[in-house]
Order: structure tokens, then sequence, then C-alpha cells
């Protein structure tokens, strides 16, 4: 088999850990599968990263961003070659460059243009382990770009999928997929297949456990992802096409504390607003989540969105841009809030979900701030204060739990 196997910050955050690493896929080597590695950077290591540079200067351009945030996988695999070369297998480091990963230039959430499949392959080719540092690659004007945080699981797929291989595997600090956030459920059930579909939901709304990206490139190419644990035996899950069920079906629960709303107060209630204002959130390739436009009297709305924390700046930079042109009152935004989400299949076509979700939120007198909806998820932004309160009562009233 021709396997990607891509090791998370957090499996490969001690040099100990690197060498366990190193020894498994050596034996994997040895059984006869053909692997390319995918490594993140060790620990925090990319959040210290940051922080340097924010401590240089909180505004530094994206350009430095990335260039300071990817040093970190640089570190991993010069690492993890030679690790695997202490277990007497031939292996060789390459950045996002060098292995022919070549991204467009939106700096610290770069997109993916190609993987070139000539290098890695000679290698492979060679009897080679290439170790591929993953969240980078390099933009047109051979600048290095990243492609957003947690964006190695993307790296892993891209590489899979320019390769040819016939699978790719996630390494990580739990044994696969949950129900549930385990950092806010306490037992959530294991699922041992989920489709892609639900697994972007899960993923777009606060699953951390994969990052978005990586998960709509699998689907988009058909490349077989498994997620694992790094250094425990475990079946994972298997995240692959799954028929769609038609019963209405609450499979797990989200949680995304790394949200905040922006309020546009008082627009005019006139055609061209919304596309006026979301144009200059375009412009900067701002990802919006949830977008309410309220009624109201006299011919004015209030418009309100959320973003994540990350991309905060350049949205706030965009609606203060455009705010004279449509006439907007004031604006504010609020970092105090976060979201919780099911995710399943036919949600939204089942009133009664709809119900239990809002139900549960009430039964523990907390208030709704905004909903969204689509046809396999409901959201719904709370005061972050009391997530776990909320995500405790809903994964009970959905059976998320053991
Ligand atoms: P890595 O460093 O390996 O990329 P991440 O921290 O990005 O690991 O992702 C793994 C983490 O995702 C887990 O430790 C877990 O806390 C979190 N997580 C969030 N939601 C889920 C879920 N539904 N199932 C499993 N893990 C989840
Ligand atoms: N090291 C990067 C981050 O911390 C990428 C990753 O871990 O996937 O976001
Ligand atoms: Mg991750």
């Amino acid at each position: 088999m021709l396997v990607v196997q891509k090791y998370g910050g957090t499996s490969v955050e001690t040099t100990e850990k690197i060498l366990k690493i190193a020894e498994k896929i050596a034996q994997d080597y040895d059984r006869g599968d053909k692997i390319v590695v995918v490594v993140s950077a060790m620990g925090k290591t990319t959040n210290y990263l940051i922080n340097l540079l924010d401590q240089v200067n909180p505004n530094a351009n994206s350009r430095e961003y990335d260039m300071i945030a990817s040093t970190g996988e640089q570190i991993s695999i010069a690492l993890m070659a030679s690790a695997l070369s202490r277990y007497g297998k031939k292996s060789v480091s390459l950045t996002g460059f060098q292995a022919g990963i070549d991204t467009d230039s939106t700096y610290s959430r770069a997109a993916l243009k190609r993987v070139y499949r000539g290098k890695l392959m000679s290698l492979i080719d060679d009897g080679i382990i290439p170790v591929v540092a993953g969240f980078q690659g390099i933009s047109p004007s051979g600048d290095i770009t990243t492609l957003g945080r947690g964006g190695s699981d993307t790296t892993a797929v891209a590489v899979a999928y320019g390769i040819g291989a016939d699978l790719c595997e996630i390494y990580t600090d739990v044994d696969g997929v949950y129900a549930a956030d385990p950092r806010y459920v306490d037992k959530p059930k294991k699922i041992d297949k989920i489709s892609y579909d639900e697994m972007i939901e899960m993923a777009a709304h606060g699953a951390k456990v994969l990052h978005l990206r990586s998960v709509e490139l699998a689907r988009r190419y058909h490349v077989k992802l498994v997620v694992k644990h790094a250094h425990m035996k475990s079946e994972g899950t298997i995240i692959e096409e799954v028929g769609r069920l038609e019963e209405p079906l609450v499979r797990s629960l989200t949680v995304d504390e790394g949200i905040v709303k922006i309020v546009i107060e008082d627009v005019p209630d006139i055609p061209g607003i919304a596309a006026k204002t979301f144009k200059q959130l375009s412009d900067r390739h701002v990802s919006l989540d949830m977008i309410v436009q309220s009624m109201h009297r006299d011919g004015k709305n209030d418009i309100a969105f959320t973003v994540s924390k990350e991309e905060f700046k350049d949205a706030l930079e965009a609606v203060n841009h455009v705010k004279e042109e449509i006439k907007a009152g004031n604006i504010h935004s609020d970092d105090t809030m976060a979201k919780i989400s099911i995710v399943g299949v036919n949600i939204i076509g089942s009133s009664e979900i709809v119900y239990n979700m809002f139900d549960a939120i009430a039964s523990i007198g907390v208030n709704i701030d905004m909903i969204s909806t689509s046809n396999s998820r409901i959201s719904c932004v709370i005061k972050r204060e009391k997530l776990r309160e909320v995500a405790k009562v809903v994964s009970k009233r959905f059976g998320l739990e053991e």
C-alpha cells in the first residue's frame, strides 16, 4: 500500500515520542508499505512562534507571520527523518517548497494549487521515506505560505491525492472521532465510520480533530481518511462516502469557542447593502459563519455575523471600510460568545430534533443569541461561560455519551 501518515503536534511533542513514532513507521515500512510522512510542529511550538512575533509587532504583516510560523515544522521534519535513519531507514526531510506544494499568495491561510508527484515518487522508488513539513507551501512569488492553523491535515490529504496514495492516516492524541469533543463531554461515544459530509459539518463547527479543508479535499478527490491514536493501537475512525440515510439522526455535537460576533447597526433596508458589505469581506478572503439580518423599524436593519478569532481583525477592517458608504450606524463586536452545534442526517427535516435542541438549552436557563441551520446541522450561539453546561445537557438529550 502507498500510505500518507500524518502526525500532529501533541504526538511529536518530545524527542521520545518522535523516536517511538519512527520505530512504528520503520515497522510499517518493513511490512511492505510505501510511506510518506507528514509532521506538524512539536507540541505548542507554533503558538510560541506566533507569540514571539506578537511581542515584536502585534501588527506584523502576514508574510512575516508565515515566515516564522512555518519554522516549527522544519524542526520536526529534521528530527523525524533523523529518527528514521536511526532505525535503519533511508529518509529525507522536505519543506513544503522542496516537496512541491504550491499555494496561492494568501498568507496565513493560503489555498493549495497543486502538489507535484515527481519528487516524492522518485524518493519512494529509491526506497526513501520522505518526511514532509505540514502546514506550509510556496507561493507563485517563491515566498513561504501557511495553510491556516491545524493545516497539516490538509497537507497530508493534498500529498495523498498528489501521489495517488491508497490511504491517508491522521495520527493524533485521540483514538478516533467521537460523538462530542472529549474536552467538553465526559464519555462521548466513539464513531467507527462517518461520511465526508458529516465530518465536514463537524470540522466547520469546532471539531478540530480534522482541519476542515482536509476533509473537503478528501471528499472532492475521494481520498480515504482514517483518524487514529499515534501511540496506542486502535481501529480509529474511517471517513469515507457513506450511503445517505433518510432517517433523521443526531450523530455528534461540536463546540467552537473561537468565534467573534460583529454587529453593524442601523443599515438602510435597501437593495445592495449586504452585497457591498460582504464584497469587502470577500476581498479580504474572510470566511463567514452565521449571518443574521434582523427586522427593524424605520427602514433600517441590523446585520450581525460571526467570524473566527483569527480573521476578526480583517473582518473589522472590512466593515469599517464600507461603513460610510452604506450609511451604517454603530459597529460593535462581542468576543464573549461560543457556538454549540449538533450534526447528523436530515436534522432540519425533523422538528422534534430542533425542538429538543432548543428545549435542552432552555432547560438550564441559557439564552440563544443566534441560530443557523443546514440540512445536517443546527448551531446556536450562546454565552461562552455557559458552554460546558450546555454541551453536557445537549449530549445527554441526544444520547451521545456511552
Ligand atoms: P493534532 O495535534 O494531532 O493535529 P488536534 O489537537 O488538532 O491534534 O486534534 C485532536 C483534538 O481534537 C483532540 O485532542 C480532541 O480534544 C479534539 N476534538 C474535538 N472534537 C473532537 C471529536 N469530535 N472527536 C475527537 N476529538 C475531538
Ligand atoms: N503547526 C500548525 C498549527 O499548530 C499546523 C498543525 O499543527 O496542523 O496550527
Ligand atoms: Mg490538528
